[in-house]
């Protein structure tokens, strides 16, 4: 056989791959070209990590923490992580509750595994972040996805809800704060939620909290602490927003004992544990002082309130004020249909969709966003505002200069 006819398996060819991270790809790669781009694509806090969760990995390093540790992790850090639960979100976990993986990608990916069985249904409001329907597909599942808008804040409803349940329906999966729209749903929303949940007792509960920290509407509410529900949601959470961590891939599931314990078998089988020497900078992060996290979390609500402004100054975008995360989600339809002017790069293209006008922002303008395909809501961008004030300012001016050719 020629190898060109060599092909990946098909569980693969299904897979599309992850548009956030081709979209950094592509600004960093612009950038190694000399081309000032600034990448508001990707969701990373620009922060470094604090110096006393570094202390602590240089500390693990010298103390020669560097064999493999239990599967699901340091019986301290799933000690740290239930400490965290009680404290912060009133929740009781056991540490045998606790799996601890390369980041709250991978905890959510082995959840998503460890429930989905082949032509299962889950149901997926969106926008929703581009891993979630990709994840089930790999699963062999069917997402079922729901459509949120603009004026609905992007949260899904108590009667969508119902709706999109079936007797197949086997978990919902649900992000608040959002990425990436930045909403926040209320304790009263999510009780409203629980309610239809009750009556169907076979569906599951993801509910991925990574961009707990960054709230700036109020105390953080958990669709776990909805007391009927109790022992059938896993909640996603992680180090990488609340404490500048991306890189350090730390993420764990808490899950009911029969979920967490599939997860860690597949863990077992698949990756065995998560860094050692990030597991102990992760404790750290958890038991240290929370200062560095309040800090963060004001500088993203005075970048918020600054992009914002920014951007409501731009004819065509329609900017709703996020609750949470670091992300505007603009309604750009009002710009589609347009054509790229002479004198641009693809000059006479019709931009007929928020992917074209991506790419006309990051040839023109050199902003990197991405587009609201990616996330199941055609005809908005996300921007991360992530970034510096300066960054923001630049790329604002950039992307209005950009559009006013249009
Ligand atoms: N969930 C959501 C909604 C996210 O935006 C991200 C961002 N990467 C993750 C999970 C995964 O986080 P981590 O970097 O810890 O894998
Ligand atoms: N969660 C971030 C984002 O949405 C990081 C990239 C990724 O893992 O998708 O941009």
């Amino acid at each position: 056989m020629d190898k060109t006819e060599y092909q990946p398996s098909a569980r693969i060819q299904a897979l599309s791959p992850s548009a956030t991270l081709a979209m950094s790809q592509l600004s960093s790669e612009l950038r190694a070209q000399g081309i000032d781009v600034i990448n508001l694509s990707v969701g990373e806090p620009d922060f470094f990590t604090p110096d006393h969760i570094k202390q602590a990995a240089i500390q693990a390093v010298n103390d020669n923490f560097s064999f493999y540790t239990p599967v699901p992790g340091y019986l301290s850090l799933r000690k740290a992580i239930c400490d965290k639960l009680q404290r912060e979100n009133g929740l009781f976990f056991t540490p045998e509750q606790i799996v601890v993986g390369n980041g709250a990608k991978h905890a959510l990916c082995n959840t998503v595994m460890a429930i989905v069985n082949p032509g299962d249904e889950v149901v997926i409001p969106m926008p929703a972040w581009v891993s979630y329907e990709q994840m089930v597909i790999l699963a062999g599942g069917t997402p079922v996805t729901v459509e949120t808008t603009l004026e609905q804040g992007f949260k899904l409803t108590p009667e969508q809800l119902e709706a999109a349940i079936t007797p197949r329906t086997r978990l919902l999966m649900l992000c608040s704060p959002s990425n990436p729209t930045g909403s926040i749903y209320s304790r009263a929303e999510l009780d409203a939620l629980g309610a239809v949940l009750e009556r169907h007792p076979q569906v599951l509960v993801i509910a991925d909290e990574i961009y707990e920290h960054i709230n700036y509407v109020g105390r953080h509410e958990s669709i776990a602490a909805y007391a009927p529900l109790a022992h059938r949601v896993a909640i996603i959470n992680g180090v990488s927003k609340a404490y500048a961590m991306t890189g350090w891939r730390i993420g764990y599931v808490a899950a009911p004992l029969w979920l967490a314990k599939a997860v860690n078998k597949l863990q077992g089988q698949y990756t065995s544990n998560a860094s050692s020497i990030a597991q102990m900078a992760a404790e750290a992060a958890y038991n240290g002082p929370q200062e560095c996290v309040e800090q963060m979390r004001r500088a993203f609500l005075r970048r918020r309130d600054l992009i914002v402004g920014l951007l409501h100054d731009i004819p065509g975008l329609e900017v709703r004020v996020p609750e949470g995360a670091f992300y505007v989600f603009p309604r750009v339809t009002a710009l589609l249909g347009r054509t790229i002017p002479a004198g641009c790069e693809g000059a006479g293209t019709v931009i007929t969709t928020a992917t074209d006008l991506a790419m006309y922002l990051l040839r023109e303008a050199h902003v990197a966003t991405v587009s609201g395909d990616a996330f199941g809501s055609p005809g908005h961008l996300r921007l991360s505002y992530a970034t510096s004030d300066d960054n923001l300012r630049a790329a604002a001016a950039r992307i209005k200069t950009a559009l006013a050719k249009l």
